[in-house]
């Protein structure tokens, strides 16, 4: 199964049309994940993690949002090529997405049940008879966890972790090949955002998911992601193999700052050192190297010229200090 491309996004760039700007929310976006993979999207709030979920359901808001250049392939095919109607019958289907707050993908006049069995005779073709859908809901309810009895309980009959579950059944009852899982956990109590990433990841294993994890979070990462794109300013910076990420001596500047950033319990007299200033605005993005106002070893180049991406086997960083003896793609 490895190697097995099932999403290969290339140059990607998304701009949100406002009345005062344009505001460059995705920019020459590179990044791919094989079947049955778990891709970690890593970055701060306002790196456009969430804008290219959506640019890959092809969910940006209408007429503010536009794709202006690159390509989305999932599972061989371009789906900014495709039509409306074979884009809704993936979506659901074929790619699913868990956004942040569980209260917004669930209404709450409707039971639980009754949201998972909209979900299956909307999207799927496999269960198809009510009883077929009635027997699918109780059967992903308990595959996270819920008795099954409960799918006549209302949402406001369950905590916030139950209902990332109920939301996390409702995504995957029609066996998605992608689940787009956008911090997921953000919205829950730490001791309840463990028991969501260990099902997630348990589940991906049983149904054979892959699943781009959107999160600030490099602890989470490095437990439950087989890959990681560190994203900033719209843009991946730095991605490769966890081993590498986690593990390899070369990093971008930001990435080494995103790991200062993080306390050490094994290293009691270190102080955590964050990164400087802020994200730039991206109606309005520096010249050259969008890090550059805040990187510590910015050059003059870096102020006049985007850097490169450089590759050392699977293992990309866009940095001009790594553009020396090595394979560059422009
Ligand atoms: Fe820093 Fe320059 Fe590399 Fe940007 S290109 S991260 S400014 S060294």
């Amino acid at each position: 199964m490895a190697n097995e491309k099932l999403l290969e996004i290339k140059d990607l760039h998304v701009v949100y049309h406002t009345d005062e700007d344009d505001v460059y929310a995705v920019n020459d976006l590179t990044l791919s994940l094989d079947k049955g993979q778990t891709l970690g999207l890593v970055g701060e709030t306002g790196a456009g993690k969430t804008t290219t979920c959506l640019s890959i359901l092809r969910l940006l808001p209408d007429k503010i949002g536009e794709v202006t250049g690159g390509s989305i392939r999932f599972n061989g095919k371009d789906i900014l090529d495709i039509s409306e109607d074979e884009m809704r019958d993936i979506r659901g289907q074929e790619i699913a997405m868990i956004f942040q707050d569980p209260m917004s993908s669930l209404n709450p006049v409707y039971t639980v049940g009754y949201q998972i069995a909209e979900a299956l005779k909307y999207h799927s073709t496999e269960y198809k008879t009510e009883q077929d859908i009635e027997k699918r809901v109780e059967e992903m309810l308990a595959l996270v966890g819920i008795t099954p009895e409960r799918k006549n309980d209302y949402p406001h009959q369950f905590s916030g972790g139950m209902k990332q579950r109920v939301v996390i059944a409702m995504a995957l009852a029609c066996d998605p090949k992608l689940l787009l899982a956008d911090e997921p956990t953000t919205a829950l109590d730490v001791t309840i955002q463990a028991q969501v990433l260990k099902l997630i990841n348990e589940l991906k294993d049983k149904l054979k998911t892959a699943v781009v994890l959107v999160t600030h979070d490099l602890g989470i990462v490095a437990e439950t992601c087989d890959s990681v794109a560190v994203m900033y300013a719209g843009t991946v910076i730095e991605g490769g193999p966890i081993e590498t990420i986690f593990g390899g001596e070369n990093h971008h500047p930001y990435t080494v700052g995103l790991f200062g950033s993080i306390p050490n319990l094994k290293v009691k007299t270190k102080r955590l050192s964050p990164i400087e200033g802020l994200m730039p605005d991206p109606a309005d993005l520096p010249k050259g190297c969008a890090f550059s106002p805040r990187c510590p070893k910015c050059m003059d180049i870096c102020r006049t010229t985007e850097p490169p991406k450089v590759f050392e086997g699977e293992h990309m960083i866009k940095c001009h200090l790594f553009n020396m003896n090595k394979e560059v793609e422009a």
